[in-house]
Protein backbone atom coordinates (compact mmCIF):
# COMPACT_ATOMS: atom_id res chain seq x y z
CA UNK A 1 0.00 0.00 0.00
CA UNK A 2 1.19 3.40 -0.82
CA UNK A 3 1.95 6.32 1.60
CA UNK A 4 -0.97 8.11 0.30
CA UNK A 5 -3.15 5.15 -0.82
CA UNK A 6 -5.67 6.01 2.05
CA UNK A 7 -6.52 9.26 0.64
CA UNK A 8 -7.92 7.75 -2.51
CA UNK A 9 -12.02 8.40 -3.25
CA UNK A 10 -14.23 6.13 -5.65
CA UNK A 11 -15.85 8.16 -7.10
CA UNK A 12 -16.55 5.53 -9.81
CA UNK A 13 -17.47 2.57 -7.17
CA UNK A 14 -19.69 4.99 -4.93
CA UNK A 15 -22.83 3.36 -4.44
CA UNK A 16 -24.81 6.40 -1.83
CA UNK A 17 -25.41 9.91 -3.29
CA UNK A 18 -23.40 10.75 -0.25
CA UNK A 19 -20.43 10.11 1.35
CA UNK A 20 -18.50 10.88 4.40
CA UNK A 21 -14.85 10.59 5.29
CA UNK A 22 -12.58 11.86 8.24
CA UNK A 23 -8.83 12.14 7.87
CA UNK A 24 -5.98 13.17 10.54
CA UNK A 25 -3.10 14.84 8.74
CA UNK A 26 -0.30 14.65 11.37
CA UNK A 27 3.40 14.95 11.37
CA UNK A 28 4.00 11.72 8.99
CA UNK A 29 1.52 12.95 6.85
CA UNK A 30 2.69 16.38 6.33
CA UNK A 31 6.44 14.63 6.28
CA UNK A 32 5.71 11.96 3.30
CA UNK A 33 3.76 14.87 1.19
CA UNK A 34 7.11 16.86 1.89
CA UNK A 35 5.53 20.32 1.02
CA UNK A 36 7.27 23.53 1.43
CA UNK A 37 5.06 25.68 3.94
CA UNK A 38 4.30 22.98 6.19
CA UNK A 39 6.77 20.08 7.81
CA UNK A 40 4.46 19.25 11.26
CA UNK A 41 1.32 19.57 12.12
CA UNK A 42 -2.40 17.75 13.55
CA UNK A 43 -5.41 18.86 11.08
CA UNK A 44 -9.01 16.95 10.88
CA UNK A 45 -10.51 16.82 7.75
CA UNK A 46 -14.49 16.00 7.21
CA UNK A 47 -14.57 15.68 3.37
CA UNK A 48 -18.23 15.07 2.56
CA UNK A 49 -18.50 13.83 -1.01
CA UNK A 50 -22.30 14.35 -3.17
CA UNK A 51 -23.10 12.68 -5.85
CA UNK A 52 -25.08 14.90 -8.13
CA UNK A 53 -26.22 14.70 -11.73
CA UNK A 54 -23.33 16.25 -13.74
CA UNK A 55 -20.52 15.89 -11.33
CA UNK A 56 -19.01 15.12 -7.76
CA UNK A 57 -19.10 17.76 -5.11
CA UNK A 58 -16.22 17.44 -2.58
CA UNK A 59 -16.58 19.36 0.48
CA UNK A 60 -14.05 19.51 3.34
CA UNK A 61 -13.93 21.14 6.38
CA UNK A 62 -10.32 21.64 7.79
CA UNK A 63 -9.23 22.39 11.18
CA UNK A 64 -6.26 21.83 13.41
CA UNK A 65 -3.39 23.09 14.36
CA UNK A 66 0.02 23.52 11.86
CA UNK A 67 3.82 24.15 13.11
CA UNK A 68 5.59 26.59 10.98
CA UNK A 69 8.56 29.21 11.53
CA UNK A 70 7.55 32.32 13.00
CA UNK A 71 8.20 35.15 10.74
CA UNK A 72 9.70 36.97 13.39
CA UNK A 73 12.07 34.96 15.23
CA UNK A 74 12.16 31.78 12.90
CA UNK A 75 11.33 29.02 16.10
CA UNK A 76 8.48 27.14 15.41
CA UNK A 77 4.88 28.37 16.44
CA UNK A 78 1.26 26.96 16.72
CA UNK A 79 -0.62 28.10 14.06
CA UNK A 80 -4.32 27.59 14.03
CA UNK A 81 -5.97 26.27 10.65
CA UNK A 82 -9.30 26.56 9.66
CA UNK A 83 -10.63 26.33 5.93
CA UNK A 84 -14.01 25.31 4.11
CA UNK A 85 -13.20 24.32 0.34
CA UNK A 86 -14.84 23.09 -2.32
CA UNK A 87 -13.80 21.08 -5.51
CA UNK A 88 -16.22 19.73 -8.14
CA UNK A 89 -15.37 16.91 -9.99
CA UNK A 90 -16.02 15.49 -13.38
CA UNK A 91 -15.13 12.33 -15.56
CA UNK A 92 -13.69 13.01 -18.23
CA UNK A 93 -10.73 11.47 -21.14
CA UNK A 94 -7.76 12.45 -19.08
CA UNK A 95 -6.87 14.36 -15.93
CA UNK A 96 -7.33 17.91 -15.74
CA UNK A 97 -7.56 20.73 -13.67
CA UNK A 98 -10.08 23.43 -15.21
CA UNK A 99 -10.43 26.26 -13.29
CA UNK A 100 -9.20 27.04 -9.51
CA UNK A 101 -11.37 23.75 -8.18
CA UNK A 102 -13.06 21.70 -11.29
CA UNK A 103 -11.23 18.16 -11.84
CA UNK A 104 -11.82 16.08 -14.11
CA UNK A 105 -10.92 12.87 -13.92
CA UNK A 106 -10.31 9.84 -16.23
CA UNK A 107 -13.86 8.00 -16.08
CA UNK A 108 -12.27 4.52 -16.50
CA UNK A 109 -10.15 4.79 -13.47
CA UNK A 110 -13.11 6.96 -11.75
CA UNK A 111 -10.63 7.13 -8.57
CA UNK A 112 -9.72 10.99 -7.20
CA UNK A 113 -6.42 11.23 -4.37
CA UNK A 114 -7.10 14.10 -2.24
CA UNK A 115 -4.03 13.73 -0.18
CA UNK A 116 -2.41 16.91 -2.04
CA UNK A 117 -5.53 19.23 -2.06
CA UNK A 118 -6.03 18.56 1.27
CA UNK A 119 -2.19 19.60 1.87
CA UNK A 120 -3.15 22.68 -0.41
CA UNK A 121 -5.93 23.61 1.83
CA UNK A 122 -3.99 24.05 4.94
CA UNK A 123 -1.07 25.57 3.38
CA UNK A 124 -3.29 28.30 2.04
CA UNK A 125 -5.13 28.64 5.54
CA UNK A 126 -1.73 29.67 7.26
CA UNK A 127 -2.03 33.96 7.32
CA UNK A 128 0.84 35.31 5.36
CA UNK A 129 2.14 37.00 8.60
CA UNK A 130 2.40 34.85 11.26
CA UNK A 131 4.36 35.90 14.64
CA UNK A 132 4.12 34.43 18.29
CA UNK A 133 2.05 35.71 20.68
CA UNK A 134 3.80 39.72 21.51
CA UNK A 135 6.69 38.67 24.32
CA UNK A 136 7.17 34.65 23.14
CA UNK A 137 9.75 35.10 20.37
CA UNK A 138 13.02 33.97 20.54
CA UNK A 139 14.67 37.31 21.78
CA UNK A 140 18.70 36.70 20.55
CA UNK A 141 16.85 35.86 17.01
CA UNK A 142 14.38 38.49 16.52
CA UNK A 143 16.69 40.99 17.51
CA UNK A 144 19.42 39.76 14.80
CA UNK A 145 17.01 39.10 12.21
CA UNK A 146 15.40 42.70 12.95
CA UNK A 147 18.99 44.18 12.36
CA UNK A 148 19.25 42.58 9.32
CA UNK A 149 16.37 43.41 7.60
CA UNK A 150 15.64 46.52 8.71
CA UNK A 151 16.24 47.61 4.53
CA UNK A 152 12.55 48.08 3.58
CA UNK A 153 10.72 50.51 4.99
CA UNK A 154 7.97 48.09 5.73
CA UNK A 155 9.80 46.49 8.43
CA UNK A 156 10.73 49.61 9.69
CA UNK A 157 7.02 50.22 10.07
CA UNK A 158 6.40 46.94 11.69
CA UNK A 159 9.29 47.41 14.10
CA UNK A 160 7.13 50.48 15.47
CA UNK A 161 4.67 47.69 16.77
CA UNK A 162 6.65 45.40 18.51
CA UNK A 163 5.87 45.43 22.41
CA UNK A 164 8.70 46.44 24.55
CA UNK A 165 9.61 43.51 26.33
CA UNK A 166 10.56 42.41 22.69
CA UNK A 167 13.47 44.79 22.63
CA UNK A 168 16.44 43.34 24.04
CA UNK A 169 19.18 45.20 26.55
CA UNK A 170 22.74 45.29 25.19
CA UNK A 171 23.79 42.45 27.37
CA UNK A 172 21.18 39.84 25.53
CA UNK A 173 22.25 40.62 22.52
CA UNK A 174 26.14 40.21 22.95
CA UNK A 175 25.07 36.67 24.43
CA UNK A 176 24.44 33.90 21.69
CA UNK A 177 22.29 31.92 23.79
CA UNK A 178 20.88 29.47 20.38
CA UNK A 179 22.76 27.00 18.74
CA UNK A 180 20.71 28.40 15.69
CA UNK A 181 22.17 31.54 16.11
CA UNK A 182 25.68 30.43 14.52
CA UNK A 183 23.98 29.13 11.83
CA UNK A 184 22.15 32.10 10.89
CA UNK A 185 24.92 33.98 11.28
CA UNK A 186 26.48 31.82 9.01
CA UNK A 187 24.09 33.02 6.27
CA UNK A 188 23.83 36.49 7.10
CA UNK A 189 27.85 36.77 7.15
CA UNK A 190 27.87 34.98 3.34
CA UNK A 191 25.41 37.37 1.70
ZN1 LIG B 1 8.67 34.30 17.10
Amino acid sequence: MGKFDKYKIDLKGMQADSCKYEFVLDNLFFANIDGPEVQKGKVNVELVVRKTSRAFELNFQTDGMVWVPCDRCLDDMEQPVSSTDKLLVKFGHEYAEEGENLIVIPEDEGIINVAWFMYEFVALAIPMKHVHAPGKCNKAMSSKLRKHLRTTPDEEEEDAFIPEDDVLTEEETETPIDPRWNELKKILDNN
